[in-house]
């Protein structure tokens, strides 16, 4: 099952899935881990997972941790990266007091997590921030700031790379050859076919 917040400043998508045996996992706890926590009450949190390292994606981490147990996962780059306040944005808020998550688990390209019946991949996807990742569970892809729908994410950030982004969605996304339902760190859901086709960014829509 799969359950969605919007949460904190900039509207960012935390979303949780479980399984069917009480397992489940988070991915970008952003902000209000008080919204979070009632939502995940019963539910044994194997994993919260960062899909990169921007302030908005993570800072109910480590409350939300405290609170479930949970392990953190976040790619390598991003457990470096999220501790330069340059690089997680907090630069942007001086004096805000976030606790930075520190990463149980480092994970690569190709990775895959297990939360009870949940069987998630890593897919690295370097070009809004150095270390970004999307992570696809069955028919459902996370995509965080990679992937929005008809849009993606922005490139003018330290770490980012518009080249890079885009080869990572062409290469990395768009070769799945499924029509996978795409879940983003913004806005509303979309699918893959449909972005395929549609997203200005890779010539759709133009018609
Ligand atoms: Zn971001």
């Amino acid at each position: 099952m799969l359950k969605t917040l919007s949460l904190g400043p900039l509207c960012a998508n935390c979303y949780i899935l479980t399984d069917d045996r009480g397992h489940g996992v988070v991915i970008d706890p952003g902000a209000s881990a008080w919204k979070i926590i009632p939502e995940v009450k019963g539910v044994k949190i194997d994993y919260i997972i960062i899909t990169h390292s921007h302030f908005d994606h993570f800072t109910a981490a480590v409350p939300l941790k405290k609170a479930t147990g949970a392990l953190i996962a976040m790619s390598e780059t991003d457990a470096e990266d999220i501790k330069d306040p340059n690089k997680s944005l907090l630069c942007w808020f001086d004096g805000m007091n976030a606790e930075i998550p520190e990463a149980d688990v480092r994970l690569k390209d190709g990775d895959v997590l297990t939360a009870g019946d949940l069987r998630l991949e890593i897919i690295a996807t370097p070009g809004h921030s150095k270390g970004g990742i999307c992570v696809r569970c069955g028919k459902m892809l996370f995509t965080g700031d990679t992937l929005f729908r008809r849009s993606v994410g922005r490139t003018d950030l330290p770490g980012g790379d518009p080249d890079e982004l885009i080869n990572s969605v062409r290469t990395k996304l768009f070769t799945i050859g499924e029509d996978l339902a795409v879940y983003p760190g913004h806005d509303v859901p979309t699918s893959l076919f449909e972005e395929m086709r549609e997203n200005p960014f890779f010539g759709g829509g133009a018609g």
